[in-house]
């Protein structure tokens, strides 16, 4: 006996969606990026599904990383915001992390400390996204720093796009210009084989240019396109999360009569309402306005109403044969997270990402 709010989450979607990336890139190595638990999808299953088919994994924090190695985890993880301070340097080295450095005061700690062994390091370079990173001008003496360090082993240099989901636009064509004159002086003069990193989901799937040596996929691996138009590389994507219910009330009302909090829905005619046992405490967004879709039957029909904390109500008048009991899906396969978003003034990614204990995770193979 439980609540019926679940999700469901396809292990065996992830791998295709991962192997779709690998496939448009078959020179790069992949850095499946599992923070925030995998974008709400179970860093721990994911991770071990995923394993045997990437190289590497990346987390945001030395605590997330720390959860999957404690489960068995043992490919790399990198820390995407590196260490928050000097102490985690030695945890990250002695549990397997490469580290971003992506400002002067961690490449201060970095080089002032002493390890027993090297760390791998990526060092972020801010072209042009203005949130993390070294200055474009501050690469090749930094570098040059790092190179001369004992502390450090192998430097990957890497960048991160702020609009690679706008296709062909002039930001990125300027990110990826600005990487490649800013490193051009380091691959030159290399005795060995620099490796470099750019594309997240989006710039993989449509930039081509940014498939370097190491790929960095996210929202992708979980089946949700970057883009807001349709992609020909995007559309083979399957969604991993499934977010189901039921329906545990029917009623019939009559025209005029309101539905919900604040009244703010009143039905234009004799309607059918369906209460399905989900609101904003299981992580559907409060910010659904009323017409957003959801399926009762693999039919679409329209939200009626505010979000609840526990339950939704849906116009169901022009469904056949609703029944007490029907499925209700409010993401997944058939009705992408990213349109219940575009309802809701949000993207795909946080709804996946947010979505609170209380919702039951099943894994299916
Ligand atoms: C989150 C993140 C990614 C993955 O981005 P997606 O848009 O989910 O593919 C890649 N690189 C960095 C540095 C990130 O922070």
């Amino acid at each position: 006996m439980s609540r019926p709010a679940k999700i469901i989450i396809d292990l065996a979607a992830i791998q295709a969606n991962c192997r779709l990336a690998q496939t448009l890139a078959p020179h790069s190595k992949t850095v499946a990026v599992v923070k925030a638990d995998a974008y709400g999808h179970g860093a721990v299953e994911v991770t071990k599904a995923l394993e045997p088919q990437v190289e590497m994994f990346t987390v945001s924090c030395l605590e997330e990383a720390l959860i999957l190695r404690e489960n068995g985890l043992k490919k790399p993880i990198l820390l995407l915001e590196g260490c928050f301070d000097i102490g985690e340097l030695k945890i990250a080295l002695d549990n397997q992390c490469e580290i971003i450095v992506h400002s002067r005061l961690q490449l201060e700690q970095l080089l002032n400390t002493r390890l027993k062994t090297p760390l791998n390091i990526w060092l972020k370079i801010d072209t042009g996204m203005h949130r993390l990173g070294i200055l474009p001008k501050e690469v090749e003496s930094i570098y040059a720093k790092l190179v001369e360090s004992s502390n450090v082993n192998n430097i990957v240099l890497m960048t991160h796009f702020a609009h690679a989901d706008a296709v062909g636009g002039a930001h990125t064509a300027k990110q990826i210009s600005q990487f490649e004159t800013c490193i051009q002086p380091i691959v030159a003069h290399a005795n060995h084989k620099v490796e470099l990193s750019m594309a997240n989901s989006a710039a993989l799937l449509a930039w081509q240019q940014t498939r370097v040596d190491w790929n960095r996929p996210g929202i992708m691996l979980y089946g949700l396109s970057p883009f807001a138009e349709t992609i020909e590389e995007a559309t083979a994507l399957i969604p991993a999360m499934n977010f189901e219910s039921q329906v545990i009330a029917l009623r019939e009302i009559l025209t005029g009569e309101s539905v919900g909090y604040g009244c703010t829905w009143t039905a234009q005619r004799p309607s059918v309402i369906a209460t399905i046992a989900v609101g904003y405490g299981d992580g559907y967004p409060r910010t659904a306005k009323s017409g957003t879709p959801v399926l009762i039957n693999n039919q679409r029909a329209p939200l009626a109403g505010r979000v609840s904390m526990d339950l939704i109500s849906v116009d169901v008048t022009e469904l056949a044969n609703v029944q007490l009991g029907d499925k209700a899906v409010l993401w997944g396969k058939t009705l992408s997270a990213n349109e219940v978003a575009s309802w809701a003034d949000t993207i795909g990614y946080e709804l996946v990402t947010r979505m609170p204990r209380r919702v039951t995770r099943h894994f299916v193979k």
